[in-house]
């Protein structure tokens, strides 16, 4: 992925013919505002990702033997109703495997040897973990029945989803009607916006709903991602008093690797001393803060005073568009053209890289197959510039873009 360096905690997989989200829960912890409660942090996200999981994987390690503190983890998984499996790591040789078997002693089942390092056994490992899906679809929304702009909002507790999310139906009276929970997640609000059906997923509702009691939230990036992976365009809520934080980057990031469209809208503007200059500098330390989102849109409101919300849905209407736009493929070739033209595509020795024409192959995303002639030559730097010379023209708002690249002599 083109740009985006930042650790990953979440990956998208695929085992016999079923796609799942794999989360690191180590990972989740990442965020240096964590840093001085390191350990209950761990735990709290640990926590909350199994609370959301619907097939654990506990990893020990293999050249350590059981330790206390596995059987200390095995202890609290026990007493789940989750599927847990049990996958034991760094067994490359035999000595290892064979003290694998100690690990029967938690209780978990049999363990799974594996070597993360070399590939070994995770096919088993996969087998295991798929084992304990529920059998057809794991979400009961069904996108293909469903005509509506979907728009998730997410963003980290307090920072005014709900508010906003009230003032936006507040202002809009043709409210259809709340479906309640398509997934345990969110709450869907469907509401007609100039005549056009529209879905508000709302990951802040289920606290309204008394699920987790108030104060207690804890953010939670899995429930955003779900939310995200159903949305056309995301709302990625930002407090202005805060600024971007490392998991707003997380949260931004994913947004972008699931192809989503993207709004940041930077909440309790009202609370912002402000001259001249405010919004600007302000904009530009946001865009920085998420510096590979330059085609994103900003928009500063107040759900407290009402200011600018109303422009929300208008620009999630304005960037959904986007999503769905198509570039005709005479006009898209000859924007190729001018731009190999204008700067040519990468060589090596005698291979020189050309591009022979392409086609905008799908849109939501908006995806472009470029025929060439070596697509090994194909640079980041060269696709980075193909993606300006297009969204030159033809903007893509919010949109990220998806490339794929066929070799043809
Ligand atoms: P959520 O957890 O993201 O759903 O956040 P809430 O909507 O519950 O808001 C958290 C707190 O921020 C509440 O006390 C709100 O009254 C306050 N708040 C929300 N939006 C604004 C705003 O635009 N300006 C100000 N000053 N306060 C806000």
């Amino acid at each position: 992925m083109p740009g985006t360096t930042r650790d990953r905690v979440y990956g998208e997989s695929e085992w016999v013919g079923r796609t799942f989200n794999v989360v690191d829960t180590g990972g989740l912890v990442l965020a240096p505002e964590d840093d001085d409660a390191f350990t209950p942090h761990i735990r709290e996200q640990a926590l909350m990702a199994m609370d959301e999981a619907d097939v654990i994987v506990f990893m020990v390690d293999g050249s350590e033997g059981l330790t206390a503190a596995d059987e200390e983890v095995a202890e609290l998984l026990r007493r789940t109703d989750k599927p847990v499996v049990l996958a034991v790591n760094k067994t490359e040789n035999e000595e290892r495997r064979l003290n694998a078997a100690e690990f029967y002693a938690l209780g978990l089942g049999e363990p799974i040897e594996i070597s993360a390092l070399h590939g070994m056994g995770t096919g088993d490992l996969l087998d295991a973990v798929v084992a304990y899906f529920p059998p057809g679809r794991l979400d009961a929304f069904d996108e293909e029945e469903d005509d509506s702009v979907r728009i998730a909002i997410v963003g980290r507790p307090n920072v005014g989803k709900s508010s906003l999310l009230n003032r936006i139906l507040g202002q809009e009276r043709s409210i259809v009607s709340e479906v309640p929970g398509t997934t345990r997640d969110a709450i869907d609000t469907r509401i007609t916006y100039y005549g056009r059906p529209m879905t508000l997923i709302d990951t802040a509702g289920i606290r309204r709903r008394g699920r987790i009691e108030r104060g207690i939230e804890k953010y939670s990036v899995l429930r955003s991602m779900r939310a995200i992976d159903r949305a056309h365009v995301a709302l990625l809520v930002i407090d202005a008093t805060e600024g971007v934080t490392a998991q707003d980057a997380h949260v931004a990031g994913y947004i972008l690797d699931a192809y989503k469209s993207v709004i940041v809208v930077v909440n309790k503007w009202d609370l912002i001393e402000k001259d001249t200059y405010t919004m600007l500098e302000y904009e530009q330390r946001i865009r920085a803060a998420l510096n590979f989102m330059d085609y994103v849109p900003l928009i500063f409101v107040s759900a407290k005073t009402g200011q600018r919300v109303t422009k929300i849905l208008d620009l999630a209407l304005a960037v959904y568009e986007e999503r769905f736009k198509r570039i005709p493929t005479g006009e898209f070739n000859r924007l190729l053209t001018e731009a190999q033209a204008r700067h040519a595509p990468p060589s090596e020795g005698r291979r020189k890289l050309r591009i022979k024409y392409g086609t905008q192959a799908e849109v939501d995303p908006p995806t472009f197959v470029l025929f060439m002639n070596h697509p090994d030559l194909m640079h980041f730097s060269y696709a980075r510039y193909l993606e300006n010379q297009i969204r030159e023209r033809y903007t893509f708002l919010g949109t990220p873009l998806r490339f794929r690249y066929r070799g043809s002599d």
